[in-house]
């Protein structure tokens, strides 16, 4: 992705992003609500048309995709198996590795509507999965679990990578979960405000600025966001933490 801008109406949400992913990398982005994370990855899928910049992909590439939201009509009678032969069929053992890959090898024949919420993330895992990706797209895909069961998920994915040698590109807020697995960690706020290793990125002064240190990580993250200030060009100082960055670093 170079140069990339989208957007809405009079509403620019992406303004000129480079971003690349490699074979193998787990990557995350991180950053507050309205941020432009699914616009950054229906972008890369071709789901949303910039305004400048473009998009390449390796010749071939097949992309995975987790979407943020998924709504089932919970009266429709839908079993797992069949779900997973939408909008094209598969073989029985196709899904059935997809199925044992995403760690619920025993749901093809429950109904869509009788698994846990855990469970559900992991079938959209298995379709996602299916074909094989050479990158893997998740979008706030633990949203609505539970901690444990947020840590096994992205453990899951941790072995999906190993197995299946995919990238993986997520959106998460599960900060330290975020920090552990991922080879990179890109904060995004309209533009890339900064990326880097989690512990190139963890030791940076504008990312404890950001993001804070310990338990209070997270809060910290939105105490910045909401904030700071955007200049006339794009976006705040890049230069360190602002006046209000080092207090809300302080305070965590
Ligand atoms: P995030 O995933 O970081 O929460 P989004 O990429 O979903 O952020 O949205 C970024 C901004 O773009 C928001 O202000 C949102 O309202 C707007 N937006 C996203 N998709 C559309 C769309 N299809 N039409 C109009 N505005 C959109
Ligand atoms: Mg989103």
């Amino acid at each position: 992705m170079k140069g990339l801008s989208v957007s809405f109406g009079a509403n620019r949400v992406l303004d000129s992003v480079d971003f690349r992913i490699d074979r193998g990398e787990i990557v995350t982005v991180v950053g507050p609500n309205g941020s432009g994370k699914s616009t950054l990855l229906h972008a890369l899928i071709g789901g949303v048309r910039p305004s400048t910049g473009s998009v390449r992909r390796a010749p071939g590439l097949r992309v995975g995709y987790v979407p943020q939201k998924l709504s089932l009509d919970a009266t429709l009678p839908m079993t797992v198996r069949r779900f997973l032969g939408l909008p094209r069929r598969v073989s029985r053992e196709t899904a059935q590795v997809a199925l044992d890959h995403a760690g619920v090898p025993g749901v093809g024949r429950l109904q869509m509507s009788a698994l846990s919420g855990g469970q559900f993330q992991r079938v959209l895992l298995a379709r996602a999965i299916l074909e094989s990706p050479d990158l893997l797209i998740l979008d706030e895909a633990t949203a609505g679990l539970d901690q444990p069961g947020a840590a096994a998920f992205y453990r899951r994915i941790e072995e999906v990578r190993k197995e299946t040698g995919c990238a993986v590109l997520m959106v998460s807020h599960d900060l330290h979960v975020v920090m552990s697995a991922s080879d990179r960690v890109i904060c995004l706020n309209g533009h890339i405000c900064c990326e880097g290793t989690p512990e190139v990125v963890a030791e940076a002064p504008v990312y404890r600025a950001l993001f804070g240190e310990g338990t209070k990580g997270a809060l910290a993250l939105y105490r910045h966001h909401h904030d700071h200030h955007h200049g006339p060009a794009h976006g705040h100082s890049h230069d360190g933490p602002t006046e209000q960055t080092r207090k809300a670093a302080a305070d965590a």
